[in-house]
């Protein structure tokens, strides 16, 4: 694809032209809403751009980490990344200041001071059918049945709207999103194909929403979205077959084991409850032979065990950074020529020593 710099004296300052393409910020995040939609994020999340250096700002070269730490920023500036694509949010409770006393505030600042924006998808990567805990799912062994553990609530809106606005001219990004059925002196009348969320997707392109009056609503349940994964394993597997799948899957040498009362390593397990992350609130009184997460806590583990369940925890961010492949390969296939790298600084902070 033709290469073209565009943009403020500080961007080309810091860029020469090459052959990877560039596109506007509005664009990558279109297509990173397409991949994990954020309204299936948790309520309390903080999801979507979180760091947006001043307009226009032109994406060639994307950095995709699981937790945006001192090192991966240094690594990011190093590689000259327009964007970091961070899993866990870096900025998650309110920010009163931004000065030099802490390490998040110091990310924001050598962010924008090196026009780097920032994005987080977390738990709605998590939900999102083919996300996260599909990924995590598919390391377990050959799968019957996969369903979420809390299957998302929320549906995709789709239907009739009337748009107060007869010269409107809808944005390229919602082409595909938008049938107009007719045009009006007073309006445009339009159907919504009801993929994402209608209102959200709309604000997103700038679209007032005092000037949209929805007609009619086409809620569709979201099926294969939500919370955590319960997996029916096609033929039952021992234990200890699927501790070496999930080592090998994560790239992990050791694994924490908690057999469940009565089990042993030669145990066969039928169904597995998973979660990525901390999935003890998820987990907990889900029916399952095995739980597979990143961490639980002591009486938590006491508790499944007790009751029959074994438990694999294999370190938090483990059960998660081998997604980032994943996102790789969905994300090049949309923003053709952009140049799409997956930190090397990025690493669970805990080890077995
Ligand atoms: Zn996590």
């Amino acid at each position: 694809m033709l290469a073209f710099c565009i943009g403020t004296g500080l961007h080309l300052a810091r860029r020469t032209c090459s052959s990877i393409a560039a596109m506007n910020l509005g664009e990558v995040v279109k297509a990173l809403n397409g991949i994990a939609p954020l309204h299936l994020a948790e309520s309390w999340d903080n999801v979507g751009l979180l760091v947006e250096p001043s307009a226009p700002h032109h994406v060639k070269n994307i950095m995709l980490t699981n937790d945006l730490t001192t090192d991966v920023m240094e690594e990011s500036i190093k590689s000259k990344v327009d964007l970091i694509v961070s899993y866990h949010p870096p900025i998650f409770r309110s920010l009163k200041r931004i000065t030099q006393q802490s390490w998040k505030e110091q990310l924001v600042v050598s962010a924008l001071e090196n026009r780097i924006a920032i994005y987080s998808q977390h738990t709605a990567s998590d939900a999102a059918n083919g996300g996260v805990n599909d990924w995590l799912a598919s390391g377990i062994g050959e799968i019957r049945d996969v369903k979420p553990v809390k299957c998302c609530t929320k549906s995709a809106s789709g239907g009739i709207f009337f748009l107060k606005s007869p010269n409107c001219d809808f944005p390229d990004q919602l082409e595909k999103d938008i049938q107009i059925l007719a045009k009006t002196d007073s309006g445009i009348l339009a159907a919504w194909n009801g993929n994402h969320d209608m209102s959200h997707e709309l604000s997103m392109a700038n679209v007032s929403s005092e000037n949209v009056i929805q007609l009619s609503t086409l809620n569709h349940t979201m099926h294969n979205t939500g919370a955590g994964r319960i997996c029916a394993l096609e033929h039952p597997l021992t234990i200890e077959s699927i501790v070496r799948n999930l080592k090998k899957h994560l790239e992990v040498d050791h694994l924490r084991l908690a057999l469940g009362r009565d089990n042993c390593m030669q145990s066969e397990v039928h169904c597995v409850a998973l979660c990525a992350g901390a999935g003890a609130s998820l987990l907990t009184g889900c029916h399952a032979d095995l739980y597979v997460t990143g961490e639980m806590s002591h009486h938590e583990v006491l508790d499944a065990t007790q009751n029959g369940i074994s438990v694999i925890l294999c370190e938090h961010s483990n059960t998660e950074r081998g997604y980032l492949r994943n996102m790789k390969r969905m994300l090049g296939a949309q923003l053709s020529g952009v140049n799409i790298i997956v930190s090397e600084k990025d690493q669970d902070p805990l080890c077995v020593v």
